[in-house]
């Protein structure tokens, strides 16, 4: 497995813990250069970048929140000089709040789109210009996207939204060969959405398997989906969910 992704350089959005750490993790033992971005939590994002490095590849961490257009432009550039240039780019950061229709507040909404969509617009468009012919934007969306349990309509939209734009993208970058996809989890165990947490009671019997799903089986298909192996998959949406959404 190990070189699969040598040579190339990525940056994962959201890098210091969960999936966006197994991701990390996982295109550095493939042999990538790999940037990552957190908001706040250096120390977590400090010992994933020793990870990396301790597989033998290029590491930064670099802080940045997803929805200041500022610091996503300036994360962007950072990690494209630091690895020179960019073949990978993996909008991972994300935040969910959940609140019935009756409940939900403007703040919430504008924060949610600001991070889950915003920081993935803002991202794309700075990355662009650094992406190597051939390369990969992959996003990190979720089930929500296409199914509800309840409680999450903005969560829902945020991840419709980045769907389209990825099916737009690969329409306009395909011509360069850099392909766009949506990984859309289903539930993950991190500190979001702990497989022992109240959520988890909901969640857990409405998939096929009876349980929560890694952090690393999410890095698998998202690594698949880098390497030239998925040299033909574009535009699309590809569950990973345990039979949730069946
Ligand atoms: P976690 O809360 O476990 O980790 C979130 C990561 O994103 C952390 O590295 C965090 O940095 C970073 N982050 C959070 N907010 C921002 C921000 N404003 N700017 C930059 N980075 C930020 O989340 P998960 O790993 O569970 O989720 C990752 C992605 O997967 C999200 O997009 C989420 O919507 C999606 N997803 C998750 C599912 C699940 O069940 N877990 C299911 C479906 C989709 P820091 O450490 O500094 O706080």
């Amino acid at each position: 497995m190990a070189g699969r992704l040598g040579g190339k350089t990525a940056l994962v959005t959201g890098g210091s813990r969960g999936i966006g750490a197994g991701i990390a993790r996982r295109l550095a033992a493939e042999g990538a250069d790999v940037a990552i971005t957190y908001a706040g939590n250096k120390q977590a994002a400090d010992g994933v970048v020793a990870a990396i490095t301790g597989a033998g590849v290029k590491g930064r961490a670099i802080q940045a929140d997803a929805a200041s257009p500022d610091a996503v432009r300036a994360a962007v550039a950072e990690a494209a000089e630091t690895l020179g240039g960019l073949d990978i780019l993996v909008h991972n950061a994300g935040v969910a709040e959940m609140a019935p229709v009756t409940q939900a507040t403007e703040e919430s909404y504008r924060r949610l789109f600001g991070v889950n969509v915003d920081g993935v617009f803002v991202g794309t468009v700075a990355a662009v210009p650094h992406l190597r012919d051939g390369g990969r934007i992959l996003i990190i969306g979720s089930v929500s996207a296409d199914t509800s349990f309840g409680t999450d309509a903005i969560y829902s939209a945020t991840k419709a939204a980045v769907a389209g734009l990825a099916r737009g993208w690969a329409r306009d970058l395909g011509p360069r060969g850099i392909l766009v996809n949506v990984v859309q989890p289903g539930p993950i165990h991190t500190d979001l959405n702990p497989q022992d947490g109240e959520f988890a009671k909901q969640l857990t019997p409405r998939t096929a398997v009876g349980r929560y799903g890694t952090v690393e089986e999410v890095a698998a298909l998202t690594a698949f989906l880098a390497s030239d192996e998925a040299s033909y998959i574009t535009g699309t949406t590809i569950d990973i969910d345990g039979g949730f959404r069946i």
